[in-house]
């Protein structure tokens, strides 16, 4: 049985809005992950289905690897197509925030969405939401944010509507947020909640090798090279460490989503439990973290690097140079483990 996690109440409201307007915005976090698209093109696939006028404006361009998620090519994005983005959402009268918890992580399409003088719904599984939302659907303990907007719907009684193309959309999510199913989903409902989306008949192996098994040569390289020459470890304190500099991600012609899955790599290593990857942007460090176990990442993101996300599973855009990004990752390494002579008595974060 999947049981009702989000309270009839907030339920009730949402149904009343989404039943009083006509034209409803979606939106989602900037560098679209499978989550992010999964989420947002599956709910405005279900609110066209229910004869809304609905459109997914992203703050910046899909990664191409995730260009095989069904409508990402009607997707508007705000670097691209400004002048739409800005019509569409000065005429929404909805607007749905989906897989993530500050307008921070829209960047400027913020300056769009706080202005306008319409309900804004929130549906995420990121900590610690801001309190700006009419309605906050925020439940960091599922999956996924597509685990969430299929529990909306399910919610809603509106099951029926999640066709072969939503539930291509929603698998994306469920697959990718979950590296596969390996973690984040410890839930049996989980796994009812597959079920259902895999009677839609979607093409199961064909969206797992796309989502999860596909890169260009060069990425694989950057990746091979990233690795082999990049990666220290440092394990006394579980610790790993890649970076790379503008000018590498150049030798092998990098293009965005080319090193989506790389910081998960040391944690391959049975002594390393957390994963720091510093990647050179134009005007920031980007800062990508993941841990396992009860280590939490989303502290450190916080705390250092101008960032947040989840336990395991977090980032931030660090403003200054690579060296400094890298010695404020020693800082943490002397700040969390100060008796690094005495691993027994290594503090942890509070
Ligand atoms: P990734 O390492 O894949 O970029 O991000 C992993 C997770 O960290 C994301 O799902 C998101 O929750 C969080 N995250 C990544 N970058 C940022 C950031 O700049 N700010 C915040 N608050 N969270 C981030
Ligand atoms: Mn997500």
């Amino acid at each position: 049985m999947i049981n009702s996690i989000i309270d009839e109440h907030t339920i009730e409201r949402l149904r009343a809005f989404i039943n009083g307007v006509s034209r409803i915005v979606i939106t989602c976090h900037k560098s679209p992950d499978g989550d992010a698209l999964g989420s947002s093109l599956a709910l405005c696939h279900v609110l066209r289905r229910l004869g809304k006028e609905a459109t997914v404006v992203t703050p910046d361009m899909a990664p191409k690897a995730l260009e095989f998620i069904p409508g990402v090519r009607e997707l508007v994005v705000y670097t691209k197509h400004e002048a739409r983005a800005r019509r569409i959402l000065s005429e929404a009268q909805l607007v749905f925030c989906l897989d993530f918890n500050s307008m921070k992580r829209i960047d400027r399409l913020a300056e769009l969405v706080e202005p306008l003088n319409v309900r804004r719904v929130l549906i995420d599984h990121h900590l610690e939401p801001d309190d700006i939302f009419d309605i906050a659907i925020s439940h960091p303990e599922v999956s996924s944010t597509c685990e969430l907007v299929f529990r909306v719907l399910m919610q809603m009684g509106q099951m029926r509507l999640i066709d072969r193309h939503a539930a291509s959309c929603l698998y994306v999510g469920l697959l990718t947020d979950t590296g596969g199913f390996a973690y984040s989903c410890d839930n049996p409902e989980f796994y009812e909640i597959l079920s259902i989306i895999l009677r839609r008949r979607i093409d199961r192996i064909g969206l797992y090798n796309k989502a999860m098994n596909t890169f260009s040569a060069d990425s694989l390289r950057l990746q091979g090279y990233a690795i082999s020459e990049k990666m220290e470890l440092f394990p006394e304190q579980g610790a790993a460490l890649i970076v790379l500099s503008k000018e590498e991600l150049e030798r092998f012609n990098y293009n965005r989503g080319d090193t989506e899955t790389l910081v998960n790599k040391p944690l391959a290593i049975p002594e390393i439990y957390w994963s720091v990857f510093l990647r050179e942007d134009t005007d920031k460090i980007k800062v990508s973290c993941r841990s396992q176990g009860d280590f939490s990442v989303s502290d450190i993101c916080t705390r250092y690097f101008n960032g947040g996300g989840h336990f395991n599973a977090a980032g931030g855009d660090f403003a200054g140079t690579l060296d400094e990004a890298v010695a404020v990752f020693h800082q943490v390494l002397n700040d969390l483990f100060p008796n690094n002579d005495n691993p027994d008595e290594q503090s942890t974060i509070e």
